[in-house]
C-alpha cells in the first residue's frame, strides 16, 4: 500500500463487527439463538410477494418507496411523506450520523448500547460518548448531564439490545426536552412490536421537532434477509437525509415483501403473543435454576451468570448441546448471555442443556 494513503480519521477505531454465529462444527440440528431472529419466519403473504417479485428482476425498484411507506402509514397512522425506508435500520442509523456529525461532534450512547451507534458515529469522524446505565437501564439524568454544546445526536434503543429493558413515555419526553437545542434523539424501536400498548415514540414524534424513531423488519417481521428498516421524524430532517440515500436503495424483492409483511397485522400479533408467552416461560425456567435476568420486553432474554467464567462454561456446554447463544463481552456484559426466545420446541431445549449444565437434571 502506498505510504500516503490512510482512511477517514476514526475508520480505524471502529472494530469490526461480529454477527451471531450460525454453524457449529460437527452438529447438525444447530439451534441459532444469537440474532433475535423470528423462530416462525416471515408471514406467508411476504414470502408470497417475493416469489412474485421474481417476474421483474431485470427492472430497478421504487426509488421513492411509495408502496410500502403507503403501507407504513396505513398500519401505524403515520405521515407516509414522513417516513424513510432503509437498508435496514442499520442504514438510517448511518445516515443520521452522516447528516448530522462531523469532527468534533459528540453523539451519546448507553453503557451497553447498540454497537453500531459507535461504529456509525466513528464512520462520519464523530466521538462517541458512552454514558452509564443504571442497573442496565437506560438513565435519562446520566444522559442529560452527558450533553454539551457538542453533542448532536443521542442514541436510545427502546427496548434495548442486548438489555432487553426499556424506559417509559415520560422518561423519554424528560430526555427530548432536555436535550440541547442542536441536538436529535434517535430512538431505535427495533424491538418496540414486541412491547404491548407501545407507540415506539410516535407521539414524542410527532409532539417534537429533535426526535426521530427507527424501526425494522428484521425482527418481529422476519425479514433479516431482506434488510428493510424505516424512520418517522420531522420532515427537515427526513428531507436531509433523502439526500445522501442512494436513488435504488431498496430491492424490489426487499420492498415487496416488507410492504406485505407490514400490512399482516394478524400474524404480527401472533408473534407478538407467542413471544411474550414463551419469553415468560424461559425467563421463569432459568431464574428457577439460579439463572436471573431483568424482566425482558424484547424477543431476547439476556441471562446473567455468577461471573464471566460461569457464563463461558455455560456457552461452551450448550456449543457442544448445538445451540448457539450471544456473548456480550463486548457490550460489557461478560457475566452474561443473550438467548433469543425461539419457538417452544427450542426454548425447551435451550432451558433443558441449562439445566444439565447446572447439574440440576442427568
Ligand atoms: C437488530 C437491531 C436493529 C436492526 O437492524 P437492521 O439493520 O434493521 O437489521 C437495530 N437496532 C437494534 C438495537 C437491534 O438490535
Amino acid at each position: 500500500m502506498a505510504d500516503g494513503i490512510k482512511p477517514q480519521p476514526g475508520i480505524m477505531d471502529i472494530a469490526l463487527y461480529e454477527g451471531g454465529v450460525s454453524h457449529l462444527d460437527g452438529v447438525s440440528n444447530v439451534l441459532k439463538l444469537s440474532s433475535n431472529e423470528n423462530p416462525l419466519g416471515p408471514s406467508d403473504a411476504a414470502k408470497e410477494a417475493f416469489s412474485r417479485a421474481v417476474h421483474q428482476l431485470h427492472r430497478y425498484p421504487s426509488t421513492d418507496h411509495a408502496g410500502l411507506r403507503t403501507a407504513i402509514g396505513d398500519v401505524w397512522g403515520v405521515d407516509p411523506d414522513r417516513v424513510i425506508c432503509g437498508v435496514g435500520s442499520d442504514e438510517i442509523l448511518h445516515f443520521m450520523c452522516q447528516c448530522y456529525v462531523g469532527p468534533g461532534d459528540e453523539v451519546i450512547h448507553t453503557e451497553h448500547g447498540f454497537a453500531i451507534y459507535r461504529i456509525a458515529t466513528l464512520a462520519a469522524g464523530g466521538t462517541p460518548v458512552e454514558v452509564r446505565e443504571r442497573e442496565r437501564v437506560t438513565d435519562v439524568d446520566a444522559i442529560l448531564e452527558a450533553c454539551n454544546d457538542r453533542t448532536k445526536l443521542v442514541f436510545i434503543a427502546n427496548p434495548n439490545n442486548p438489555t432487553g429493558t426499556m424506559i417509559g413515555q415520560s422518561e423519554l419526553a424528560r430526555l427530548a426536552e432536555g436535550l440541547p437545542s442542536q441536538a436529535i434523539l434517535v430512538l431505535d424501536g427495533a424491538y418496540a412490536e414486541y412491547v404491548d400498548a407501545y407507540d415506539a415514540g410516535l407521539a414524542l414524534v410527532e409532539a417534537r421537532n429533535n426526535v426521530i424513531m427507527t424501526r425494522t423488519f428484521s425482527k418481529i417481521y422476519g425479514l433479516g434477509g431482506m434488510r428493510v428498516g424505516w424512520g418517522y421524524g420531522p420532515r427537515e430532517i427526513i428531507e436531509v437525509m433523502n439526500r445522501i440515500r442512494g436513488p435504488f436503495n431498496m430491492s424490489s424483492a426487499a420492498l415487496a415483501a416488507a410492504e406485505a409483511a407490514v400490512r399482516d397485522t394478524d400474524y404480527t400479533e401472533k408473534c407478538r403473543v407467542d413471544n411474550a408467552r414463551m419469553r415468560e416461560w424461559m425467563a421463569t425456567a432459568l431464574a428457577e435454576l439460579g439463572v436471573p435476568s431483568d424482566t425482558s420486553t424484547a424477543n431476547f432474554v439476556l441471562a446473567r451468570f455468577a461471573d464471566e467464567t460461569e457464563a463461558d462454561a455455560c456457552d461452551d456446554a450448550l456449543r457442544k448441546a448445538g445451540i448457539i447463544v450471544r456473548k456480550v463481552a463486548g457490550y460489557k456484559l461478560p457475566h452474561c448471555l443473550r438467548i433469543t426466545v425461539g419457538d417452544e420446541s427450542a426454548c425447551r431445549r435451550v432451558v433443558h442443556a441449562v439445566a444439565q449444565f447446572k447439574g440440576a437434571v442427568k
